[in-house]
């Protein structure tokens, strides 16, 4: 008999069994330990305030700073780095739209200023010349997704949390019900399977397809976090194919390159045609990136929900069963808000009020937004 049996050991359900751990509960945590195929495994783990809504500006806020405040905890191997995030402008509407951001940053009290095209070419030497400008953003970061869910779920085997590595058949009224047909038994379950809905059918999610690439090492060659404004045009289309110039450094002196999007399809195979539409728009940023060489190229599923906010506390709205709770559907931030989504899970299991408001993330809101009925 635990308190809470986590299903699901990405770095969602990794942090979450940490935090439960916290609370000195009784943990268990299905499918920990393996993350093949995992969106963990595939992400880019850029950790960055983004304010799409007010919802995502308060969680992504709230994250960061957990991921600050443990900075100096996480093993060399997570690779943290505060990098800082640029948001590049191409042109004056865009520089338009940077200022815009930068507003509302300043408003929540997120470092943030403007660059002007002279200082941007002097931060970044490699971005093509004349581009309009761009938004610093000092305090974002970037991480080694599986080191940090290594990190996350270590931490909660010292605390007492017990692995299991089959996976889950079912998980319902305070039962899950392994591979191998046992049973385990919790006052809670907290469903963190990532796009996997096969144990709850009613959750709204589907898998958004993304690309990425890793180059050799080529230290200093980018120095920030740089991210197209026209990402978040592209972010938010909901049903065509899209890509962006997103190029991130590693500690290592790597570059990772992304980022696309795709609706639609299971199958993880690169696809070429989207590869190229990716790197010709990095390099209409950085042309000098075509001459260096790539190691390895891959795909990986975000969890996208319907409206773009992740699903965070009891599954009252998609399920009533009382015993279940959720942490799933964070699509392109799932790496960013770990911490902060664990925390106020757990505040919510405890009753407490937490840091921000929980309630933009509850299930319940599923049912007034696309009518989906319990299951
Ligand atoms: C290309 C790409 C780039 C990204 N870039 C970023 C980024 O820069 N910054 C950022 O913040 N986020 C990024 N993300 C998103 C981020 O990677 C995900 O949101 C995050 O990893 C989700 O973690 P998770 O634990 O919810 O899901 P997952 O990592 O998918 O983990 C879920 C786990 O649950 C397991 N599971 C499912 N069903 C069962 C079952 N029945 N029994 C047992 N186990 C089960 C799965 O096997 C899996 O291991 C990116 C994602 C992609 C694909």
């Amino acid at each position: 008999m635990f308190d809470v049996l986590v299903v699901g050991g990405g770095i969602v359900g990794s942090a979450v069994a940490r935090e439960c751990a916290l609370e000195g509960w009784r943990v268990g945590v299905v499918g920990g330990g393996n993350l093949s195929g995992s969106a963990t495994a595939a992400g880019m783990g850029h950790l960055v305030v983004m304010d799409d809504s007010p919802a995502q500006l308060a969680l992504t806020a709230y994250s960061r700073s957990l991921w600050r405040g443990m900075a100096q905890r996480l093993p060399k191997t997570a690779e943290y780095d505060g990098c800082g995030t640029i948001w590049v402008a191409a042109d004056e509407e865009e520089l338009i739209e940077a200022r815009a951001k930068c507003a509302v940053y300043e408003g929540m009290g997120i470092e943030a200023r403007m660059l002007s095209s002279a200082e941007l070419s002097e931060a970044e030497p490699h971005l093509r010349k004349r581009l309009a400008g761009g938004l610093i953003v000092p305090e974002d970061g970037v991480i080694y997704p599986p080191a940090a869910a290594q990190y996350f779920l270590g931490e909660a085997k010292r605390l007492g949390a017990e692995v299991v590595g089959l996976r889950a058949v079912s998980a319902a009224h305070g039962e899950v019900r392994l591979a191998d047909g046992s049973v385990l038994t919790a006052e809670r379950i907290v469903l963190a399977v990532g796009t996997d809905c096969t144990l709850l059918p009613s959750l709204p999610i589907q898998g958004r397809k993304g690309h990425l690439v890793i180059t050799d090492r080529y230290p200093g060659v980018v120095r920030h976090q740089l991210v197209e404004l026209g990402y978040l045009k592209s972010a938010h289309k909901l049903t065509e194919d899209s890509v962006a110039f997103n190029v991130q450094p590693r500690p290592t002196g790597q570059l990772m390159i992304g980022s696309s999007r795709q609706y639609g399809g299971t199958s993880a195979e690169i696809e070429p045609a989207m590869l190229r539409r990716m790197l010709d728009r990095t390099m209409e940023y950085m042309p000098g990136l075509g001459q260096l060489s790539g190691l390895r190229a891959w795909t990986g599923f975000r969890a996208a929900t319907p409206d773009k906010l992740p699903l965070i506390g009891q599954a009252a709205g998609l399920s009533e069963d009382e015993s279940l709770w959720l942490a799933v559907g964070f699509e392109g931030l799932g790496i960013t808000n770990a911490p902060g989504a664990a925390r106020l899970l757990v505040d919510g299991m405890k009753g407490r009020t937490g840091a921000i408001d929980a309630t933009p993330y509850l299930a319940a809101r599923m049912c007034r937004q696309v009518g989906v009925v319990y299951a």
